[in-house]
């Protein structure tokens, strides 16, 4: 009896090594990435549904292991955040971006924004609001450009430092979007005291909009609760004209999605929009 519990103790132990180890191992690998270049950022343009022109890009980032392959964020991102490298990556990823924009804003690219997505921890991170006013300061027009997506949960969780810090970006000129809007659970009074440009509808409720009365009306809702805010809604994951046509049918302001075009590699990103965009 005795002999066969101190069994299962030794194998949970092993067992625990073992995820321990191999979340080490993730980590130095992920280190590794960051040091030799291997991320990589992926940009998906948000349309406007009246005029059909391009208003923002956002940033996607990809880790391009010469093993695996490109890896999507769902599979590393959790374990930057749990080891804090998201910090330093989320810095890579800020001035990266600012540096693609501006290459683009030099090869003839219209004024639309660059978005890029921030971590929960990036945002308490005491660094971060003199990060951000050190790639404004870069160039003059990255105060207008610069669009920050900060996902619904991680504002709420701590709604006090948010506004403070969101108010202090947002003094800076750049732009901010509650992001998976519909998945967290926001009180209204503070959605209305958080300083906002945009909503980004999750894509569960775009796909249910085609599906269901009620999920149809709950697009409905959210679109109306965020023009009562004065915000720009966009919808995200719009993959077929139905979905479309509701969305443009309710008054969404802005689409994003495979309907429109996936995140493409910077250079792609240029050669298939930027040439036709320069060509009026
Ligand atoms: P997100 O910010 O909600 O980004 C939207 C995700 O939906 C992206 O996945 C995008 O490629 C995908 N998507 C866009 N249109 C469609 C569509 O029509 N259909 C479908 N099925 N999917 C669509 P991705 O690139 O895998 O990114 C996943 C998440 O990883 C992002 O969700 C974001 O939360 C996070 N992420 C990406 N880049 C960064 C980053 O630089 N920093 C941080 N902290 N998070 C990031
Ligand atoms: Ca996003
Ligand atoms: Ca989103
Ligand atoms: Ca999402």
């Amino acid at each position: 009896q005795a002999k066969a519990s101190g069994d299962r103790y030794l194998f949970y132990t092993r067992q625990m090594t073992a995820s321990v180890a191999s979340k080490l191992s993730l980590e130095n690998q992920l280190r590794h990435a960051l040091d030799h270049g291997q991320f990589v950022l992926h940009y998906q343009p948000k349309v406007n549904l009246v005029s059909g022109k391009i208003t923002s890009v956002e940033a996607l980032i990809r880790w391009n292991d010469p093993h695996t392959g490109l890896m999507l964020p769902d599979q590393f991102i959790p374990v930057l955040e749990e080891t804090g490298l998201i910090n330093e990556v989320g810095r890579w990823a800020l001035h990266q971006a600012a540096q693609d924009y501006l290459r683009w804003l030099g090869n003839g690219l219209a004024a639309v924004r660059v978005a890029v997505n921030v971590s929960p921890l990036q945002l308490r991170h005491r660094g971060f609001i003199t990060e951000i006013a050190q790639v404004v300061a870069g160039d003059p027009r990255l105060a207008a450009g610069l669009e920050l997506e900060i996902t619904e949960s991680l504002i709420m969780a701590d709604v006090r430092h948010s506004i403070l810090s969101l108010q202090a970006v947002r003094a800076m000129g750049v732009s901010i979007a509650i992001d998976d809007f519909g998945t967290g659970f926001s009180s209204l009074s503070y959605l209305a005291r958080l300083p906002l440009d945009a909503l980004k509808i999750d894509r569960s409720f775009v796909i249910d909009m085609t599906t269901s009365q009620q999920g149809l009306s709950l697009v409905a809702t959210i679109i109306n609760l965020a023009h009562s805010l004065k915000l720009t809604v966009v919808a995200e994951g719009v993959e077929s004209e139905e979905q479309l046509r509701l969305l443009r049918l309710l008054g969404c302001d802005e689409m994003q999605g495979y309907l429109f075009s996936r995140a493409l590699p910077s250079e792609e990103f240029e050669t298939k929009f930027l040439a036709a965009d320069a060509g009026g």
